[in-house]
């Protein structure tokens, strides 16, 4: 089953006519545009001339028959395939640099052997999804924002081989991606990662009962929790607390037990701080638990 790249949304809605039904175990794939719609072709295209109301588009979404409100959706990440350019941008006002530009530039990437081309310079590749995410329980929300439903989380975690959980918040679920990045660091400081268009594909299976707290990330030796609110620090105790009550949910570790072991062999760090929400993730090794 496939979801081509001609189905956007720009808010990730209850509301939104779902474009595919699926069930509980199917593979899909998910054909994704980069954050500009794909609009960005050469370096002379620039910030200035993006359509702001075409930024950040979400394939999707897919209805998940089982899913219903209050499960969890479990979305495992089977493959991410990238296109063989992206482009990254800076323009005056964008990001964490933004007093210190005064002028706005877009590098071209090629990908090739498994590297990212920056300005003669050879990049890892870590292909990841920017947004992802449910419809979230309340009004529709942009999906340049992160939220507890996910969204542009810009997290690196979510990458081939990750199962993310999310909260089913309406029947069906709703589940929307896009956004891919070639590479992108913690924080994504600028406003943009090397944004290139591709293909997702992943597995969803439903949850009726589960000791996850969504939004979670598992990797092969990971959990993650994630939070995304207005400051870096809302954020962080959102992930806190969740990755604390998911340690004592699984182990016979107390409050305070659990907070120690966190705090000496748990890591805080940032998914991105410049969307309009910023994100951060609790990460623990499974062994510790
Ligand atoms: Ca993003
Ligand atoms: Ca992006």
């Amino acid at each position: 089953m496939r979801i081509t790249r001609d189905n956007l949304v720009f808010r990730m809605d209850k509301e939104n006519d779902y474009v595919l039904k699926a069930n509980s175990g199917d593979e899909i794939v998910f054909e994704t545009c980069d954050c500009f719609s794909d609009s960005i072709k050469s370096e002379k295209d620039l910030v200035s001339g993006i359509d702001f109301d075409k930024v950040n588009p979400a394939t999707g979404p897919l209805y998940i028959e089982e899913a219903e409100i209050g499960d969890c959706l479990k979305v495992e990440i089977i493959d991410i395939k990238l296109n063989n350019s992206g482009a990254i941008v800076t323009a005056p006002g964008l990001g964490r640099l933004a007093d210190r530009i005064d002028s706005e530039e877009t590098v071209i990437c090629e990908i090739k052997n498994n590297e990212v081309d920056y300005l003669g310079r050879n990049l890892p590749l870590n292909p990841m999804i920017g947004v992802i995410g449910t419809a979230p329980s309340g009004e529709g929300i942009s999906t340049g924002t992160p939220y507890h439903h996910g969204g542009n989380m810009d997290c690196t975690m979510v990458k081939k081989g990750s199962t993310v959980y999310f909260p089913v918040n309406t029947k069906g679920a709703l589940l929307a991606m896009g956004d891919l990045h070639a590479s992108m660091g913690d924080g994504e400081i600028m406003g943009s990662g090397i944004e290139i268009s591709g293909e997702v594909r992943v597995r969803v299976e439903v949850l009726k009962e589960y000791d996850i707290l969504p939004i979670m990330i598992e990797t092969e030796d990971k959990w993650i929790t994630i939070g995304s609110e207005k400051t870096m620090e809302e954020a962080s105790k959102i992930a806190i607390d969740n990755m604390v009550n998911f340690i004592v949910k699984k182990t016979k570790l107390s409050i305070n037990q659990a907070g120690m072991l966190l705090s000496a062999v748990g890591n805080l760090r940032v998914c991105q701080i410049v969307d309009p929400n910023m994100t951060m993730r609790m990460e623990i090794e499974k062994k510790y638990l």
